[in-house]
Formats: structure tokens, sequence, C-alpha cells
């Protein structure tokens, strides 16, 4: 459908055009015509980057009376970037109307010229909900003529706790008003926030919400849980070009994985909810000038954000809900271009990345964590065509007799390694003796029997024992379920798991230890009382059992009685 066919105004329709807006995407299809003609409240569902600000922003600039100096509209959402985003979108819509005054009111800025905006007579209100509700106690923002309310992102405005606000400006507006909520998902805050505040009201749905997604590649390796900064580091390395968002899932660890990456000579910084808003607009705009390459964010604080050319998305951790992962990928692979989205992940997240891919029908592929000597190549060959298309700078011809005569005696050859090493050196000492980080089957195998011979956990995980076993129907999904429902924190680790029949041996990092203890504490599971502990299985006892195995081994080979055999069983 084209924008041409719209009942719209020719000066609307002009100003569509410079945006060199075509046709209409299917969620505009779907509500643009129904806004146009109908005062009826609206949900609409459609995932980050399909164009949803159009969605209810041309409605909007359509059926405001700019005659009218007073708020007609008001538009909550919740960040300041979005607020911004918003305002400046209906601005290049609303470009050919001369009497039209559109305010953009958000919190961490003076309030001053936000006042006098408003009192100029605006039709059009966009806000964060805290300065909107502070806005109307000082009787500075009357919202009594609002005829349209607008709740962009409303499941991230509620998951940032701003139920309250929301409700206190509401319950200001007149209830003839129309409502439109647009929210990627729909959890039963969402649902509950409908049913108090919206009539009769029609949904939309766009069908495939991972449209936009079509050019993404999706990627994931697998490392162990204290590996995956050092994946990270090597997914970075392994793309020098990389301009991309690394989403982390607590403040704490976005911070965490920033800081960790600017030390490490990346240039990286972080976006999360603990900045002022100046620090965040300014990270935000060295990311959009891109003297930041790489933007570590919670998904709260990178909702909206609109940046086109992402090349990768890395989801340092699998968000809690699948959903969320679809809003990261559809960051990259925008307007036409190719993207990434990678998901470093760690042996128990199989089964969730399956049900992704199920999500997104689309394929996940398993890649091998690059290796150290990979990523030299990779590296060497950014620097030299960096160094071929460099511009000569000319300040230099003054010197060249002298340089000349400095490298007179080094063969070209040589001279080549010298200069390409003084840039070269770190990386490569950084790698050589890299590890691999792939938790491939080999290494898998390896651990088990290292922890059967020992009876020891993993290095920086502890062992603990469970009384319940297969015999008292516990699996391993049910346990790990456990762990997380008793210490009320998904963030831990599982490491090993082994269940047996009467009781289960599963490992978590040492500095969790605590948290498993009380939370298993006076539990009951299915009426059996729980019963965690460290494991302290007796060194002596376990080692005399692998010893037992081996000489079953060997006696077994034996019996085939060829040396050769029992030559490559000791060599496996
Ligand atoms: P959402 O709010 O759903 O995340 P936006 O409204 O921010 O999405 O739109 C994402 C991008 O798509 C913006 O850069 C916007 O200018 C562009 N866009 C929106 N509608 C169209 C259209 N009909 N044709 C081309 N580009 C569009
Ligand atoms: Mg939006």
């Amino acid at each position: 459908m084209n924008f041409n066919s719209l009942k719209i105004s020719d000066r609307l329709l002009k100003a569509i055009t410079d945006l060199k807006f075509e046709k209409l995407t299917p969620i505009q299809e779907k509500a643009i015509p129904y806004l146009i003609d109908k005062n009826e409240d609206l949900i609409a569902l459609a995932q980050t980057g399909t164009g949803k600000t159009a969605a209810f922003g041309i409605p909007i600039v359509h059926k405001i009376d700019c005659d009218k100096k007073y708020p007609q509209a008001i538009i909550l959402s919740p960040t300041r970037e979005l607020c911004l985003q918003i305002s400046k979108d209906l601005i290049a819509y609303s470009k050919y109307f001369e009497n039209i005054n559109i305010t953009a009111i958000y919190g961490g800025s003076n309030i001053q010229p936000q006042i006098k905006s408003i009192r100029s007579g605006t039709q059009i209100v966009v806000g964060t909900p805290g300065r909107v509700k502070d806005l109307i106690n000082r009787k500075v923002l009357k919202l009594k003529t609002i005829e349209i309310v607008v709740l962009d992102e409303a499941d991230e405005m509620l998951n940032m706790g701003f139920k309250e606000d929301l409700d206190a400006i509401l319950s200001e507006t007149p209830s003839n008003k129309q409502t439109l909520l647009f929210s990627a998902t729909m959890p039963n805050e969402v649902m509950k926030l409908s049913k108090t505040y919206m009539h009769k009201f029609k949904t939309i749905e766009v069908a495939s919400r991972n449209e936009g997604a079509k050019n993404v590649d999706h990627h994931y390796y697998m490392v162990n849980a204290k590996d995956r900064y050092n994946a990270l580091r090597r997914i970075c390395d392994i793309n020098p070009k990389i301009y991309g968002i690394i989403f982390c899932r607590t403040r704490r660890d976005t911070k965490n994985v920033a800081d960790k990456l600017m030390n490490d000579g990346y240039n990286a910084d972080a976006l999360h909810g603990d900045l002022s808003q100046s620090q965040r607009d300014h990270v935000m705009s060295k990311f959009r000038n891109r003297n930041i390459q790489l933007l570590v964010a919670t998904d709260v604080a990178a909702r909206g954000i609109d940046i086109d050319n992402l090349t990768h998305v890395i989801n340092y951790n699998l968000p809690d809900e699948n959903e969320v992962y679809v809003h990261r990928s559809g960051r990259t692979g925008r307007a036409g271009r190719k993207g990434i989205s990678i998901i470093i992940a760690h042996s128990r997240e199989g089964r969730k990345i399956n049900a992704i891919e199920k999500m997104i029908k689309q394929k996940i592929f398993a890649k091998n964590v690059p290796t150290g000597k990979d990523i030299c190549k990779i590296q060497l060959m950014h620097l030299i065509d960096n160094i071929i298309n460099t511009e000569i700078n000319t300040e230099i011809d003054q010197y060249i007799p002298e340089i000349e005569n400095k490298f007179k005696k080094i063969k070209k050859n040589d001279l080549i390694k010298q200069l390409l090493s003084v840039e070269f050196n770190r990386l490569l000492s950084f790698y050589k003796n890299a590890k691999d980080l792939d938790t491939s089957k080999k290494e898998k195998k390896r651990k088990q029997i290292n922890s059967e011979k020992t009876g020891v956990a993993e290095k920086g995980y502890s062992r603990f024992y469970i009384n319940l076993g297969k015999e008292t129907g516990i699996a391993t999904h049910n346990l790990i379920g456990l762990i997380n429902e008793r210490t009320r924190n998904r963030n831990i680790p599982v490491g090993k798991i082994d269940i047996m029949k009467k009781f289960s041996f599963f490992e978590i990092p040492n500095e969790f230890k605590n948290e498993i203890l009380s939370g298993f504490k006076n539990y009951k599971w299915h009426d059996k009382k729980v019963n965690v502990e460290i494991s302290k299985v007796p060194k002596k006892q376990s080692s005399i059992k692998f010893a037992d195995r081996k000489n079953k081994r060997r006696k077994k080979l034996g019996e085939k009685s060829s040396f050769k055999n029992r030559y490559k069983a000791f060599k496996k």
C-alpha cells in the first residue's frame, strides 16, 4: 500500500515523501487507515523497527487542529532517548504545517524551557511518565483537552516501574479520549493496563514478528560460563570493523563488561539506567558518530534506539524471555543491510537456543570460537588494509632524506615485518598460547572423567550433594529450575550435573555457595525434605574407584591380548 492512497492532506503526504517512505510497513497498513477513520482504541503489537512511530504519528498529525492552542495528543514513552526520537519524527511529518507545536518533556534536564513550550500553546506532548506527572502536579500541563493518548513501548514502561505514574496521568485525561497502546510484547501487566483503561478496542499484530530480521544471520558460541568474556573478546577481535550492541542482563554486568573492554583497549562504553541523562546522551552521541564501536547495554536502556547500520548484535547473556531475543536481533540487518546476531551461550543453554530457533523460524548456527591464529591473521590483514588506505601526510616529506638514510640498510621485506611488529606484538603475544575456548564434546568428556576421578568440582566451582535423584522423579531440567527458584537468581550458571538413582550432584560457582545452602534450607519437594550440602566424596574412595575402572579396562583389552590395542587405549 502506498502513502498516496491514504486519506491525508497533500502537505502531510509531501512530508512523508520527503522522508523517502514509499510503502506502508505492515503495522502501518493495519493501523493508519483505521486510526484516520475511527476514534476507537487500539492495541498494536509489533517488534522494534517496524515503523510504529509513523503508525500513530501520521494519524495524530492528521487529526490535530492547529488553530486550537492546547494539548490534543499526548504520547508517553519510557526513555528520554525515545521521547526525543518520537518528537523529532513528529516534527518531520508536520514540517509543512505552520501552526503546529510539538513539545518533548523528559526528566534530567532543565524544566523551564519545557514549561515555556507547553505554555506557548503546544498541541502534541511527547513525554516520559515521571516528568509528565511532575508537570501535571505543577499545574503547567493540563490534560482535560486530550483527545488521543499513546502509550508507546507500554511493556517497557511497566517494566521500568512507571505503573503508578501512568495511572496518575491517565486519570487526568477525559474518559472519551482515544487510547492507543503500542507494545512489543503483551505480558499480563500490559493486559491489565488495557483492561483498566481501554474501551472497545481493536488489536492488531504484525503476523511475522521477525520480518525485520530476514537479513539477520544467527550464530551461537558454546563456552564455559567463566570464558564468556574471553569469547566476547575473540569475537570482537575477529571482526575488526564491528559496530554493534552487546546486550547484558543486568546493569552490573553491563558496567563490568564495558569496563573490561575499555581496559583491554576496545572502543566501548556502557549504556544503562544508572547513568545520568547527560551521560547517556554523551554515550549515545559517541556511538552514533562511531567514536564507539561497541555499546554495552541493558535491554531497557537500548530500547527504541534507532541506528540502522549495526553489523552485530551480541547476546552476552541470553535474555530471560525468548521474545526479547527477537527484539535484540532486530537491531541489526536493517535498511537492506546484512547483520549478525551472536549468542554467547554456556552448555546448559542448548534447550533455550532450540526454543529461540523455533520462535524466529530460523536456524541458529553453531560456530567455533575463533582461535588465536585465526584472529592474528584477520587483524594483520586489517592492519595492512589500514596502512594501504591511510592518506599520506605531506608533513613527512621534509624528513624523507633522513628517514631513507636510517632505513638504508634494511631490506624491504624486513622493514615490512618490523613495521607490522610495532603494532602487532601485543596481540600476537596475547594470543600466542591462547587455549581453545570451545566446549567441545571431548572437553566435556575429559571433565567428566576428571570429576568422577576426584569427586572434586571444576576449578572455581563447588560441588553439591542433593538427596533427590531419578527415583524421586528429578531430571536435569527440574534441578536447574529448582536452583533458580530457590535462589531467585537466574544468573547462577549451573555447571556439571550428575543425576543418580537416589541422589544427585551439581556444581555451582563458589561465589554462590551460600545462596544455594540458604536457599534450600527447610525446603520440601513434593513432601520430601530436601537436604543440600557441599559434597564430601572422600578422595581415597573415589580414586580407588577410578583405578578399578582403569584395571577393568586394561583387563578387557588384555583379554584380546594385543599389545597394540593396549597401547592405543593408553594414548586415548
Ligand atoms: P519502531 O517504533 O517500531 O521501533 P520506528 O518508528 O522507530 O520503529 O521506525 C524504524 C525506522 O523505519 C525509522 O528509521 C523510520 O524512519 C523507518 N520507517 C518507518 N516507516 C517507514 C516506511 N513506511 N518506509 C520506510 N521506512 C520507514
Ligand atoms: Mg518506537
